[in-house]
């Protein structure tokens, strides 16, 4: 999201420095499932959540699990996660999502153009396969939404699926082809090439924890580090699931949480994905890649600070190999990264209500690779008083202000 973000203000001419403790895309942007989900439209907050959830957290192979330890710092995202599960506001959010999304890839192109990038993205679309006539109904709301905003889209039927990808175990009645996704095959190398790409074109990168700013009347006029300060005309948060304490200090409380997420790339997979699969009743994807065959999904609610949970690799790894059953699983690499976690799933992009010069960029949970550029897009458009190009005042931080 900054790396994105800092390009697009690039191209308006601000001189961009860009604050992390890590380098470019060593956050949660390193490790993703690397699918340009375009159609992924529907927030989680739909109004059958709720009832679904108790039963995903009682079973033990779930893509759903919760550190009963963090429960009690989870319930006030919890009850305002439930409070959005409401069909008017799953509307109001698949409407906004829609906004964001349908600018996705046209907001990418010009980044991946000027960063020489196109390499490393794939227009191979995306399978969703679901192992029954009653999994593929759970689905039924959330693929009519996505037909209704003009998401093409193609039904099969098992042997189609076994057509399109042989190496699945033939457990599926069921599957939905969407042909426009795309894909990236490493969104680490990905992030890091945008990265070159803005330090090239003259933004400054400095290694450092943020921790506060410097005020002049109500405008921010600096960025202060464990070790520095950096004068600023604008700023803008863009620091995934560790916003919330950088936007409480511009005054904005927010409450954003994490939901954690699982990989495991297996390195010499031994089969060929031609493109990426989404195992719906399971909930996670299977993408083809360069580092190998990556599975990535999950949800686990246990905040910032817990170490991951070997357990969770070990269910990815088996659930893999059971759908793919000719996959070699000797050499493989497993991480955890933290989604950036807004509880009625849309992300804030937004100018802060205090101060005019202050922006926020993060809350992307599922989406921010998709996201990214458009948000970036959108930020610059906001810096400048410029029309953006879908409609942003889902996405004002307003919505939660003095909530939390
Ligand atoms: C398993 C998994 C699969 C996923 N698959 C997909 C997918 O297929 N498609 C998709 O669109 N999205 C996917 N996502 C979601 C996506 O990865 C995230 O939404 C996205 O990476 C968030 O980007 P970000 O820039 O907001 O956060 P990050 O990538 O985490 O970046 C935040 C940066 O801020 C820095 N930082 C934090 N605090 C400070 C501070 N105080 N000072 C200085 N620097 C700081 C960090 O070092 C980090 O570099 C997936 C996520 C997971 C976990």
């Amino acid at each position: 999201m900054g790396i994105a973000t800092g390009l697009y203000l690039q191209r308006d001419g601000w001189q961009v420095t860009v604050i992390d403790a890590k380098g470019p895309g060593e956050g949660t942007s390193s490790g993703n499932a690397g699918m340009f989900a375009i159609g992924h439209i529907t927030p989680d907050a739909m109004p059958n959540l709720p009832a679904k959830v108790p039963a995903m957290l009682l079973d033990r192979e779930s893509p759903l699990s919760i550190r009963w330890r963090y429960l009690p710092r989870l319930i006030p995202w919890l009850a305002k996660c439930v409070s959005a599960c409401t069909t008017e506001q799953a509307t109001r959010s698949t409407q906004a999502l829609a906004g964001l999304l349908g600018d996705a890839m046209a907001s990418y192109k010009p980044l991946f153009q000027s960063a020489g990038a196109n390499d490393l993205i794939r227009n191979k679309g995306v399978l969703y396969v679901y192992r029954n006539s009653k999994s593929f109904a759970a689905a039924e709301l959330e693929i009519e939404l996505k037909r209704e905003h003009g998401i093409r889209m193609e039904i099969l039927d098992a042997n189609g699926i076994r057509e399109l990808v042989p190496a699945l175990a033939p457990v599926h009645s069921h599957g939905v082809l969407y042909p426009d996704y795309a894909h990236t095959v490493d969104p680490f190398v990905l992030t890091q090439t945008l990265g070159v790409r803005l330090k090239k074109a003259g933004a400054k990168f400095v290694r450092s924890h943020a921790n506060g700013f410097s005020y002049e009347g109500n405008l921010v006029s600096a960025v202060k580090t464990t070790d520095s300060t950096h004068c600023a005309d604008i700023v803008v948060v863009a620091a995934g699931a560790y916003s919330r304490p950088l936007a409480a200090a511009l005054g904005v409380r927010l409450p954003l949480d994490t939901e954690r997420g699982y990989h495991v790339t297996f390195a010499d997979p031994g089969i060929a994905l031609d493109l990426p699969v989404l195992a719906a009743d399971e909930h996670f994807l299977m993408t083809p890649m360069t580092p190998g065959l990556r599975s990535g999904g999950l949800v686990e609610f246990a905040g910032l600070e817990a170490p991951p949970n070997p357990a969770l690799h070990t269910m990815l790894a088996s659930q893999t190999k059971k759908l793919l059953p000719d996959l070699n699983t000797e050499n493989t690499s497993n991480w955890m990264g933290y989604r950036p976690a807004m509880p009625d799933s849309l992300p804030v992009i937004s100018r802060t209500p205090k101060h005019s010069n202050a922006f926020l960029a993060f809350g992307h949970g599922h989406i921010g690779l998709t996201s990214a550029a458009a948000t970036g897009h959108a930020i610059a458009d906001l810096a400048v008083d410029r029309s953006p190009q879908f409609d942003l005042r889902p996405f004002r931080a307003e919505r939660f202000l003095n909530e939390t």
